[in-house]
């Protein structure tokens, strides 16, 4: 499905090998595959979200759009210009409209640095502007983000997690960017202080007009987020839809699985948990076919040797299995 305004990021076929080396001449014996043709745009004021278990490759994929390693493969396209190739000068401007936001607050801080000289730190970097100017766009930045002027003098161990999220989240719209990468932004907060950084990340996206990838393996904390969801499994987007569509009736067996694990918070409702068995397989020796298939419920013969072409199963609903009909998909 195309995004609902011009995209402000589009990857295609986005591919990451790690070479695994050995002997004395350090020879390639292998290739670890962690992101295998990943393709998905986001659009202005749209959250994408990323679901996947550990080492499915979302967060190398959000490594590689923000270019902190080289793709062997693919296509990176940012407001329409494709960043491949850039050199470091002209990436350097680039950065100004992509930040992001990691996992842990706590090491993205310099414990020596005040908080207004973390928050202060791009504008200085990349902007020609007097001390009063940034120290004006300094505390407006801590109010955008529910932090106080008085806390501007505090180092990062004074703030609790919560708040040290949200200095980070100040820092990354220091330069007013367009896109933010989000890898796991609330994984390491506590669920009542998860609720108030989601929530304020969706304010923020209305007052700026931001665009997200939100990278996270929650998958209800992602319902309430994304407005559009892709499904990784072994580097690969299996299934990438609207919220609604996706929650409501996944359409590949891996989703599907997925959210029966998701808690019901209705005490009678017994949900039908899917159990798949055995562990994920190695990214580097993959099961041919569907990678799904040593795990897959309804795997039978077609999928040990056919990979399934990712198809638009319903309109703007996405899906790679070979149980699913539609046209094979051109554009997600
Ligand atoms: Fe399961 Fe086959 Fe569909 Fe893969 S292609 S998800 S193995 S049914």
């Amino acid at each position: 499905m195309k995004p609902p305004s011009s995209p402000v990021l589009e990857v295609k076929n986005l591919t990451k090998n790690f070479p695994v080396r050995r002997g004395l001449l350090s020879r390639t014996i292998a290739n670890v595959h962690a992101v295998d043709g990943v393709s998905f745009s986001i659009g202005d004021s749209e959250t994408l979200g990323l679901v996947g278990e550990s080492g499915c490759g979302k967060s190398t994929a959000g490594k590689l759009i923000l270019k902190l390693i080289e793709p062997t493969g693919g296509e990176i396209r940012l407001s329409g210009e494709p960043i491949e190739g850039m050199s470091a000068g002209a990436m350097r401007s680039r950065r100004r409209a992509m930040q992001v936001v990691f996992q842990d607050p706590y090491s993205s801080l310099n414990p020596r640095m005040r908080a207004r000289d973390i928050v202060a730190e791009p504008l200085r970097n990349f902007e020609r502007l007097l001390q009063s100017e940034v120290d004006e766009r300094v505390a407006e930045l801590f109010e955008n983000v529910g932090l106080r002027r008085d806390q501007l003098a505090r180092y990062p161990h004074e703030f609790s997690g919560g708040q040290r999220q949200r200095l980070v989240i100040a820092r990354a719209l220091a330069l007013r960017p367009k896109l933010i990468i989000c890898d796991e932004p609330v994984s390491a907060l506590d669920v009542s202080v998860q609720a108030q950084v989601i929530n304020l990340l969706i304010d923020l996206q209305k007052e700026f007009g931001l665009a997200y990838l939100f990278i996270a393996h929650d998958l209800a904390v992602v319902e309430h987020i994304s407005h559009r969801v892709a499904v990784m499994y072994l580097g690969r987007i299996v299934e990438l839809a609207d919220k609604e569509s996706l929650f409501a009736a996944p359409q590949h067996p891996y989703t599907e699985a997925l959210l029966s694990a998701v808690p019901v918070p209705d005490p009678s409702v017994v949900p039908k948990r899917i159990i798949l068995q055995g562990d994920v397989p190695s990214p580097i020796r993959r099961p041919p076919g569907c990678h799904f298939h040593t795990r897959c419920p309804y795997a039978f013969d077609r999928c040990k040797t056919e990979r399934p072409a990712m198809r638009e199963v319903k309109p703007g609903h996405f899906a790679a299995c070979h149980l699913r009909d539609g046209p094979v998909a051109q554009d997600m």
